[in-house]
């Protein structure tokens, strides 16, 4: 593709994202999977948490099921252990990343590490195409300074997953959605430009200072849902910017969502919630 000829992304939505209490009274914003932006296939829910105050989240995640999709944690401050019913166990550091398959179930718990200071990070739900939704359950877990960082123009670019145009490539690799997922700090006035592929939906998580996308100005926190184009570019305010870019290739499948399960029927809704009682996790 000729760069020069790429048509770039202009935005199509700008939500804020909606206060939310998850697991034991762990205090959120939720960025995807509100009734503003439901889902953005094929991206469930988007959860960013930041706080100082502890009574904020160390009540954490105790024990929970999940079956269907894969769930991504990307912890910008603190620590979170996490320990499945599979006899996984891990501690997500400060920059590092956790991507878990859940397929066909586990159940996990994901617990503060720490008692008191900032707590910073996000929690991301990729859906599974039917074909892959009870798949063994898998994990990739890297510590920030095993995820690659790519040196631009006034732009500091961690690759969380997948391959940037210039070949930077991160050591997490979605298998079926050509997940892009990076998290960009902007210098004051800098841009970032990156193609996209066409089929992939992509979107802008703005979690720190201003940015303009193709004349629209976005202030933080807050998503920008991308319209049709080949490329993305994204201008920093006056006081730099930090945002993660996302985007990956639709499903087009039927979703059937409850709680923690999501699968393609209410069939398969039931099933889950049966093997679930059942122990069958
Ligand atoms: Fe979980």
């Amino acid at each position: 593709m000729d760069e020069l000829a790429a048509k770039l992304r202009s935005v199509i939505q700008v939500t804020n994202g909606q206060p939310v209490s998850d697991g034991a009274g762990v205090r959120m914003t939720r960025m995807i999977g509100t009734p503003k932006l439901r889902t953005f296939d094929p991206f469930l829910m988007l959860d960013f948490f930041s706080s100082e105050a502890a009574s904020d989240y160390q009540a954490g995640f105790p024990n929970h099921p999940h079956r269907g999709f894969e769930t991504v944690t990307y912890m910008l401050a603190g620590r979170m252990r996490h320990k499945d019913n599979h006899g996984h166990e891990g501690v997500i550091e400060s920059g590092g990343i956790q991507w878990m398959t859940a397929g066909r179930g586990v159940i996990h718990s994901e617990m503060p590490e720490q008692t008191d200071g900032l707590m910073k990070g996000f929690q991301l739900w990729v859906n599974l195409p039917a074909r892959l939704k009870m798949t063994e359950p898998a994990y990739f877990e890297f510590n920030g300074d095993a995820l690659p960082v790519e040196m631009r123009d006034g732009a500091i670019v961690k690759i969380l997953a997948g391959k940037t145009s210039r070949g930077t490539t991160s050591p997490v690799a979605s298998t079926h959605a050509g997940v892009l997922y990076f998290d960009v700090d902007l210098s004051p006035g800098a841009s970032f430009r990156e193609p996209v592929p066409a089929e992939n939906a992509a979107a802008v998580v703005l979690f720190e200072g201003t940015a303009t996308i193709v004349g629209r100005e976005l202030a933080n926190p807050s998503v920008a849902v991308l319209g049709e184009g080949d490329a993305v570019q994204v201008t920093a305010g006056t006081g730099g910017a930090r945002f993660l870019f996302l985007s990956g290739r639709p499903l087009r499948e039927p979703v059937a969502w409850a709680g923690p399960f999501v699968m393609n029927n209410d069939t398969q809704l039931r099933q889950a919630f049966a093997d679930y009682q059942a122990g069958r996790f």
